[in-house]
């Protein structure tokens, strides 16, 4: 049996440090085993189950979950697996591609704040404001002065949501450059998965480095109380979901979501005819 370790702990940004992902090992599994692993993301799951469920029915606060991370660490594969757990009418998954017109015709925030779960829900983002920190940084798509100002305009959006019963998780998927080369060498020969595959993300693996800059800024200077980033080891699946689906379930278990009250006038004995 492996060492509980508190993964919620062990994987938080504490606020005000400086992340180095280059420094940090993607292929950690801290004390898990993949045989030992698979029962606890199953006992894992159930609690997530259970704790939407008086989530749900509850009605009174909701939870953002954020997933962010390059091209090929595990965004989709995460939902799929770790989200599995919910009752789809609970939680709605938005994904974040380039802006439409409209969109940019509007501050970056405003498609990202209609998005946002209503009471009970668990919303998810594949992507998310995050993009305007790092794509957009990447590519110069604004001038710098304009995106370095995200940064804390971001925190007073969380802040903001967090206030209002908005519970925020973050999950930053780090893989290696190699994993990176690996996955999408597999997607490329595999019939079933080379439709992901595009010649613009060989491109945008070349601007790794740059790529890799903008994240560990984003992790450092947005990682808060209210909205906690956790970097999850992702080279390996398994782990991955195991970590996500952990901190997730810790993170609900102690809102205590509770099943509402019965109302007032049902009667405690009665026997339906
Ligand atoms: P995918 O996640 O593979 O479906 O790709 C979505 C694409 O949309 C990614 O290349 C993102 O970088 C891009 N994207 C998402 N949000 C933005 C944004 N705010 N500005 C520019 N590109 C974005
Ligand atoms: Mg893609």
């Amino acid at each position: 049996m492996p060492s509980r370790i508190d993964l919620r702990n062990a994987l938080l940004v504490k606020p005000r440090t400086r992340v180095r992902l280059a420094r940090m090992d993607h292929g950690a599994t801290h004390g898990w085993d993949k045989v030992g692993a698979e029962p606890e993301l199953d006992r894992q799951l159930a609690r997530l189950a259970d704790l939407q469920d008086r989530f749900w029915a509850e009605a009174k606060r909701s939870v953002l979950v954020v997933l962010q991370g390059i091209d090929a660490a595990g965004k989709d594969g995460t939902i799929n697996k770790v989200m599995e757990a919910f009752n789809p009418q609970g939680c709605p998954v938005t994904s974040f591609k380039v802006p439409s017109t409209e969109e940019l015709a509007h501050d970056y925030l405003w498609r990202v704040h209609k998005q946002v779960p209503r009471r009970g829900e668990i919303g998810i983002f594949n992507r998310s404001h995050y993009e305007d920190v790092l794509v957009v940084r990447v590519h110069d798509l604004v001038p710098r002065k304009v995106w370095s100002a995200r940064y804390d305009q971001i925190n007073d959006f969380e802040r903001i949501l967090a206030d209002n019963g908005t519970t925020i998780v973050k999950f930053f998927l780090a893989i290696d450059r190699d994993e990176q080369r690996e996955r999408f060498q597999a997607r490329y020969d595999d019939p079933t998965k080379r439709w992901k595959f595009s010649m613009g993300d060989l491109e945008e693996r070349k601007l790794w480095d740059d790529y890799q800059a903008a994240f560990d800024d984003a992790l450092s200077k947005t990682s808060t109380a209210a909205a906690p980033w956790y970097v999850i080891p992702a080279n390996r699946k398994w782990f991955r979901n195991l970590a996500v689906a952990t901190i997730l379930a810790d993170t609900m278990a102690a809102l205590r979501p509770a099943y509402p009250p019965v109302a007032d006038d049902v009667p405690a004995d009665l026997v339906i005819e």
